[in-house]
């Protein structure tokens, strides 16, 4: 651990100081200049917060409150005393920026660092960032936490394959942080150019959703490159918290990330109701920065779905831990008053070998209680007898609804030629939304 008296406090210990960190937060934010933070928090008294669960009295923040006081109409401190700002591409319109102080910047090391210690880095590393530098908040973050810790970076920027594998070699990187879809052309570069025995142990990726699949197939390759076990872990981060390095997955439990939260406070809540759901079950993930100066954000909505997890891990932090995100609140459907995640149904049918991996699901509001039809395709022509009864069976598990089940023969169901695959359909009268030939 980087900072074990933090990493493997005590649950007790460690609501006490979040209690009265939250405190704190609600006087400064109460008392700074900014009109945004005096009318969110009007009719909140500070005195009224002193533990986690006063969180709850708390109003939320979003994406479009930090784009409507665009540039710094949000920040708890004068713009003087901020030392750097990021900025991220909004999907129309305005970018989103954000600022810190030199002690924010600080901290930002300090998690990241936190975050390479997870996935075994060492301060004698050689640490090859391969994430972009500049706006984006990638590059710089794993930059300072790497010197935080005491390796040696190599700021390599995203680009030229060629250099990067020159010096990933000649320089004996042991660690490379990259998004997972550049880690991956580097390794395919790399086995192609017939390089062998590179010295990474692991890979910090992050910045783009990659499945537990595409982390076999990741790991699989720079395990062939190296000549021996390499490892990828998952870096959780958004930069209207403060970049990378808000949750980290440990080498030793993959799947699950640690929330650094002696310094962002999760909650997860049903994104229908607003209200936290116990721990276990999934929803929006909600975060609160309780340290952060220039740009303190009160229950962020994230948009990530996941869930939360208490416990003391075997790598031995404490920090409660989210799962992988799975994916967007926006995707979101309600099926009969059940919360149902596109992703979790792409899961099950991913697991089924006897699938080709084509799939629809159409949502049937043609009745009052609405349905959930899944559609998918064999590889082949004939589906295997009782499969869709399985997936059934596996899906309704997971779910926690019954879908109807429907097997097809391959190229069967629409394709998307241009742009994002149209995965969800809605049905609402007795026009078939994917067009299939009628089986009756
Ligand atoms: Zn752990």
């Amino acid at each position: 651990m980087f900072r074990a008296e933090a990493e493997a406090a005590s649950e007790s210990a460690r609501r006490d100081v979040q209690g009265r960190q939250l405190h704190e937060l609600v006087q400064v934010l109460k008392n700074c200049r900014s009109d945004f933070w005096l009318d969110r928090l009007d009719g909140i008294e500070a005195a009224d917060i002193r533990t986690v669960d006063d969180l709850q009295q708390l109003p939320f923040t979003t994406k479009a409150d930090l784009r409507d006081n665009y540039p710094w109409g949000m920040l708890a401190v004068p713009r003087s005393l901020t030392v750097r700002a990021h900025a991220s591409s909004g999907t129309s319109g305005r970018p989103t920026i954000v600022a810190y102080t030199s002690r924010d910047v600080t901290l930002f090391a300090e998690v990241v660092a936190r975050s390479l210690v997870c996935a075994g880095a060492r301060s004698e590393d050689v640490l090859h960032v391969a994430y972009g530098y500049g706006l984006f908040t990638g590059g710089l973050g794993l930059h300072y936490g790497g010197e935080k810790l005491g390796a040696t970076v190599i700021p390599a920027s995203g680009g030229n394959t060629e250099l990067q594998l020159q010096l990933l070699t000649d320089l004996r990187a042991d660690g490379l942080a990259a998004t997972p879809s550049f880690a991956m052309l580097l390794a395919e570069r790399a086995a192609h150019q017939g390089l062998t025995g590179l010295n990474v142990r692991y890979l910090v990726c992050g910045a783009e959703p990659w499945s537990e699949g595409f982390r076999g197939k990741l790991e699989a390759a720079w395990t062939e490159l190296a000549g021996h076990p390499v490892i990828a872990r998952d870096i959780y981060g958004l930069s209207e918290v403060i970049g990378p390095g808000v949750a980290m997955e440990c080498a030793e439990s993959p799947g699950s990330l640690h929330v650094f939260d002696d310094h962002f406070l999760p909650e997860i809540l049903d994104p229908e109701t607003d209200k936290r759901v116990p721990d276990g079950q999934r929803g929006e993930l909600v975060l609160t920065t309780v340290t952060k100066e220039a740009l303190p954000v009160v229950r962020y909505r994230t948009g990530d779905v996941t869930a939360l997890q208490r416990g003391t891990c075997a790598c031995g932090r404490t920090h409660p831990r989210i799962a992988r995100i799975e994916g967007r609140t926006d995707d979101m459907l309600i099926v009969r008053g059940v919360n149902v995640f596109p992703r979790e149904i792409e899961t099950v049918l991913l697991e089924a070998e006897e699938l080709n991996g084509a799939y629809a699901i159409v949502v049937d509001r043609r009745e009052t209680m609405v349905s959930l039809d899944i559609h998918a395709e064999v590889a082949g022509t004939v589906p295997p007898e009782g499969l869709a009864d399985h997936l059934r069976h596996r899906l309704t598990s997971r779910l926690r609804v019954t879908p109807r089940v429907t097997l097809h023969p391959e190229d069967t169901l629409p394709r998307t030629a241009v742009g994002k695959v149209k995965r969800v359909y809605e049905r609402l009268d007795d026009t078939d939304p994917l067009g299939l030939p009628r089986s009756d």
